[in-house]
């Protein structure tokens, strides 16, 4: 029986003086305690009962190369020793934003920010400058960072004290949250060709943009549907909107070039961040010059006392560089263990008799105990045994290995053929104990 004591002890120790015991909301949902890590390296993280696990968690998908990877350490290390941040220009930042304009199909130029939620931020703003139209259209079961004006329909099963929104109203994401941040969100259901033909046609003269992640990987790792990003593509170049693509999920994921490369559908606009910076703080927003002139111009403000910082920008480029060697072998390694495991996972399936699902994309993949034959949409996610899923990641941690409460695997370059066949193991003998 693994034993939790001191990460519980911790916790109750944390929540005197840390507000709820977590720095963000969706941690606190772990059972049978939030963890307390001791320490990680490559595919394993270690926690303060001295408990391994493989980890497919991976910080919630910014340990794209595993745990305190030793290039990425060393890159990191030799920035600091020079000063961590001037709030002055310094070369890191030219050579990340020239790099990210190589890599990214989009990018003539970029800005730099320090997280996924900020970089959405400045994307939205940017569309608004450029159209002149305020409205925007994002869809359910999407999720683009916590700010007010966008928080909104996030698949919160692992989140406490937040139901699930799946109506058609645009309603807050959080108390607190003020009903009129919401006022310019247009809510669709995604993968309805339909429903965002008939929108755009109708209201485009007060539409400045159309935000999607290209994957819906926060909500069940649902693919578009054949043609349509390609949809929301010719729309929005037709009818003078801003396509942005959140890419904070699938950048520097799904290959170098993104969702955008891989699928080969070029926004006017993205948002990385996550595995940008192996695990340090960094995201960017890349997008064509005629908007990114904006910024450019000092039309749109854009600012941040961190932003751009030496460690963040040695951390990127390392990452970049890292993910780049060997003509991509990082993204073929990652790519082959996720499909290895995910068979195995559905040979499991079948073995013991399990309804389940895996909806899978390169190395990001999302695990659902079902009885439906596939989860295509928002609604049928929404149908997922989630008391079951979270009971199974509970159980893995007996067995050493770590997955979020909701669902959605990582995989980092760091992890093995040792590892999956591990992880294969333990998943057999959870399906045992969880029937
Ligand atoms: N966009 C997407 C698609 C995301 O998945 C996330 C984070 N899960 C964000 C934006 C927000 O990023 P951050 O947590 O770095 O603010």
């Amino acid at each position: 029986m693994t034993v939790f004591e001191t990460s519980k002890t911790k916790f109750a120790e944390s929540r005197n003086y840390l507000a709820g015991g977590v720095s963000s909301s969706l941690r606190a949902s772990m059972k049978p305690v939030p963890l307390y890590a001791a320490s990680g390296k490559g595919s394993h993280i270690r926690d303060v009962d001295g408990n391994e696990y493989v980890d497919y968690m991976l910080a919630y998908g910014p340990l794209i190369l595993g745990h305190a990877h030793d290039g990425l350490t060393e890159s990191i290390l030799e920035a600091m020793r020079k000063g961590y941040t001037y709030g002055v220009q310094h070369q890191g930042e030219i050579e990340l934003a020239q790099l990210l304009c190589e890599v990214l199909p989009c990018a003539d130029k970029v800005s730099l920010s320090g997280s996924g939620t900020e970089a959405v931020m400045l994307a939205l703003r940017l569309a608004r400058a450029h159209t002149g139209r305020s409205k925007v259209i994002r869809f359910h079961g999407h999720y683009h960072g916590w700010s007010d004006a966008i928080f909104t329909s996030f698949p919160s099963a692992d989140m406490k004290g937040h139901a699930a929104n799946n109506d058609a109203a645009v309603s807050p994401g959080t108390n607190g949250q003020s009903a009129n941040s919401l006022s310019d969100v247009i809510l669709l259901p995604w993968n309805d060709k339909a429903a965002l033909e008939s929108t755009l046609r109708t209201r485009h003269l007060e539409i400045a943009a159309v935000i999607t992640e290209p994957v819906m990987c926060n909500s069940g790792c649902i693919l578009p549907e054949e043609g349509y990003l390609e949809l929301i593509r010719d729309l929005t170049k037709e009818l003078g909107i801003v396509m942005i693509m959140d890419e904070v999920i699938t950048g520097f994921r799904l290959g170098i070039g993104g969702a955008q490369e891989k699928f080969g559908i070029t926004p006017d606009l993205v948002t990385v961040g996550k595995a940008l910076g192996g695990g340090i703080a960094i995201s960017a927003v890349g997008g064509r010059e005629a908007i990114m002139k904006l910024v450019d111009d000092g039309v749109v403000s854009h600012l941040g006392t961190l932003n751009g910082n030496g460690v963040s920008t040695a951390a990127a480029i390392a990452t970049i560089r890292e993910l780049r060697k060997d003509n991509g072998a990082a993204f073929a390694h990652i790519e082959g263990l996720t499909g290895t495991l995910v068979e195995g996972i559905r040979l499991l399936f079948k073995q013991h008799d399990v309804p389940g699902v895996i909806n899978q994309i390169g190395p990001v993949f999302n695990f659902m105990f079902t009885e439906e034959a596939e989860i295509r949409g928002f609604d049928a996610y929404n149908r997922r045994d989630s008391a079951k899923y979270a009971r199974f990641a509970e159980l893995m941690l007996d067995e050493g290995v770590l997955v979020r409460p909701n669902g959605l695997w990582y995989m980092s370059t760091a992890h093995s053929e040792a590892d999956i066949k591990k992880t294969l193991a333990a998943i057999g003998n959870v399906l045992l104990k969880l029937k």
